[in-house]
């Protein structure tokens, strides 16, 4: 009878010992989600057209009298079945960017995503918008732009997110088509702050296909981006043009990199950023390419984290990513903060914005018992969670 009793406090002791570990490691678990959700932070690849809300879209389809998405349900359900892959993905992102056809229609998209934005501590966002998925169907470059422009300055001032403009290049259209949006833009220059390039397929359409654009675009003071989307054909190659013959200052997505030692080490040597995308689908286990975001990290490589098209993806806005890469990579808070802070320094403000955005999250960190030294380096800091 005592042994059974002992055996019976014995089992009670291990399973009051489980539950204690088991708060802590829930505690542990929540501590870092609030650290990532306080964080201050910057994004700075973020599509517009990606961040259309279910419930915005078919207000904006009711509003236009269109007869497609106007139920939130049609549109979940137009997600839920895209064929896998990028031009899966961008059957259903065309087709959901065709609702914006009005000035006030960009406007509201552009207002709607500033205050999700600010409801994730985004302090500064650069957001990509593709201006030829809009002409070419009919809306003007101006009604376009203006509803943009004013969506972005009302937001500034209601939210505090500073948002600057990338205009992007759709790849897949030909040459001209590209020269006549530089065209477009020409009145609107001082309010656009870099050229990017997205959209749909990257092999057959490399970076050198826009040489002359981009060309022409830095001479007007654009900054220069463009998409290197993860495992498509001559990825590596298409690295190495952006690089040396479109000289780019900052690579999107560009992952492979970490595929290729002298690749990975002489964008390490040039200090040239990579804004990563480990997004999730409802199909994917995880974020996706962890390892590589990893690789890159360690061996000096400047890389951020970034949401991509959050209402299109499973992982969502950016505290959602941070909290899913954290789970996923087991990184540390320095860790963490390092990926934050890569963002910040590549961002295309002025020196001094950069110097306050990056004070601020210094002092966040400070805050939070973080030790900047293993911010600073990769190799220096403790990859277990904390
Ligand atoms: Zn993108």
């Amino acid at each position: 009878m005592l042994r059974f009793l002992s055996a019976i406090v014995f089992a009670g002791l291990l399973l009051s010992g489980c539950a204690t570990q088991g708060a802590q490691e829930d505690g542990a678990a929540n501590a870092m989600h609030a650290y990532l959700a306080g964080m201050p932070k910057a994004e700075l690849h973020l599509h517009l057209e990606g961040t259309l809300s279910p419930e915005t879209t078919v207000r904006i389809t009711r509003r236009n009298g269109l007869d497609y998405f106007t139920t939130v349900e049609e549109v979940k359900q137009s997600l839920a079945s895209r064929p896998p892959g990028l031009m899966g993905f961008l059957a259903h992102h065309f087709k959901s960017q065709e609702v914006m056809q009005t000035r006030q229609d960009f406007y509201d998209a552009t207002y709607k995503l500033a205050e999700t934005l600010a409801d994730n501590n985004i302090v500064y966002v650069d957001v990509f918008f593709d201006p030829q998925a809009h002409t070419t169907r009919g809306v003007s470059f101006a009604d376009m732009f203006e509803g943009i422009d004013a969506g972005r300055v009302d937001a500034e001032a209601a939210f505090g997110v500073t948002i600057n403009l990338i205009m992007c290049i759709q790849r897949e259209r030909s040459v001209e088509s590209a020269l006549e949006m530089l065209d477009q833009a020409a009145p609107f220059r001082s309010r656009i702050i870099g050229l990017g390039m997205d959209s749909g397929p990257e092999y057959g359409n490399p970076p050198v296909k826009f040489r002359d654009v981009y060309s022409r675009a830095r001479e007007e003071g654009y900054f220069l981006t463009g998409h290197h989307d993860v495992d498509v054909r001559d990825s590596i190659k298409h690295i190495w043009q952006s690089l040396d013959v479109i000289g780019m200052d900052r690579i999107d997505h560009g992952l492979n990199a970490s595929d290729d030692d002298e690749l990975t080490k002489e964008l390490a040597r040039r200090g040239i950023c990579l804004t990563g995308s480990p997004v999730m689908r409802s199909t994917d286990p995880a974020p996706q390419d962890v390892d590589r975001i990893m690789a890159l990290d360690s061996a000096g490589v400047c890389v951020s984290l970034n949401s991509d098209d959050p209402e299109e993806f499973e992982s969502g806005y950016l505290t959602n990513m941070l909290i899913l890469f954290q789970g996923a990579s087991g990184y540390s808070r320095a860790d963490m903060t390092r990926l934050m802070l890569n963002a910040f320094n590549s961002i295309w403000g002025t020196t001094t914005d950069k110097n306050a955005y990056i004070a601020a999250l210094k002092s966040y960190a400070a805050a939070h018992d973080v030790v900047w030294g293993e911010v600073m380096s990769a190799d220096d800091s403790d990859k277990a969670a904390e």
